[in-house]
């Protein structure tokens, strides 16, 4: 006989920089959140759909839990709230070496969803004094595990799918089961964008831009993506476009060979800058941008 088919949400929440991304990657087994040093790397909820023949599980990557200070962050928190109320279990990450913080953990404290905690980038932490770490997390928060991982090496993380699936609600599956996100392919194009944009450039500038996709033609030797780069203000377009186009370029250069792996056939990447006024602040192009409805 079947066993029966057990389906759920999970959410992966927690501060910026973590390592939410890099670990919702691991446990899919692809790299659909991007993931960078920089803190705010992640805006929307991301959909990462793992299935099996008797299980589906929907895990949501987040922005970190931060004090708003745009109308973006006010967006970015509003996706953390939802995605925990919809949760049938809640993964907090933390960092090892942090401390209990009531002002970003209080709201874990009521919560229906079980909770597993995860103390990420143990790879950078020595083997003694881990006992202590957990307890100190045990004492100050009601999760049903505390678990020591790395999500950059892979330590531990094969001991949380089965903890998750023991959780899981007895459901069918939510989505059909060849699906692996909730997200457009030309979500992920800009998004691939973005990444290069967190990596190739300081200060404000990442936090600065949005990527949009004006063309997304998938012809059948090649994908042709069109994507403009909005920055806030007129002095941050040369920075992004740089010496004689340098910057620009490399940016293309190294989104396109991405989106090639991703996308799994040739690319055809074309970018623009334009600016959109402080963005960040202005709702009405928040909703252009797709952070509010
Ligand atoms: P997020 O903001 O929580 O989504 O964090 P990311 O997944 O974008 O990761 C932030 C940074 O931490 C990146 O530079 C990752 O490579 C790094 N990172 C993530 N997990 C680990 C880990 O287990 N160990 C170490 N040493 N670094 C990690
Ligand atoms: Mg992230």
């Amino acid at each position: 006989m079947n066993s029966p088919h057990k389906a759920g949400f999970v959410s992966i929440v927690g501060k910026p920089n973590v390592g939410k991304s890099t670990l919702m990657n691991k446990l899919i087994g692809e790299n659909l959140s991007i993931t960078t040093p920089k803190a705010q790397t992640t805006r929307h909820r991301i959909m990462g759909i793992l299935n099996g023949d008797d299980f589906q599980i929907v895990y949501s990557d987040t922005p970190g839990i931060l004090e708003p200070k745009y109308a973006l962050h006010e967006a970015m928190m509003n996706y953390v709230k939802v995605s925990l109320e919809d949760a049938d279990v809640i993964l907090l990450v933390v960092e090892y070496g942090e401390k209990y913080d009531a002002t970003a953990y209080d709201r874990f404290k009521h919560l229906k969803a079980p909770i597993l905690l995860l103390i990420n980038k143990v790879d950078k932490a020595p083997k003694a004094g881990r006992n202590d770490v957990i307890n100190h997390w045990k004492n100050n928060l009601p999760a049903k595990m505390v678990l020591p991982v790395s999500a950059y090496t892979g330590e531990s993380t094969d001991k949380i799918f089965p903890a998750l699936l023991e959780l899981m609600p007895e459901h069918p599956p939510y989505f059909p089961k060849d699906e692996l996100t909730n997200r457009s392919e030309r979500f992920f194009a800009s998004e691939i964008i973005r990444e290069k944009i967190f990596k190739n450039y300081n200060q404000e500038i990442p936090y600065s831009t949005e990527v949009g996709i004006e063309d997304f033609k998938n012809e059948e030797a090649i994908l042709k993506i069109r994507a403009t780069i909005f920055v806030e203000r007129d002095s941050q377009k040369g920075i992004v476009i740089g010496k004689a186009g340098s910057s620009l370029k490399k940016v293309g250069t190294e989104a396109r060979a991405d989106m090639e792996l991703f996308f799994g056939k040739k690319v055809f990447l074309e970018t623009h800058v334009k600016v959109a006024t402080d963005w960040r602040k202005q709702k009405d192009k928040l909703r252009m941008f797709g952070y509010l409805e």
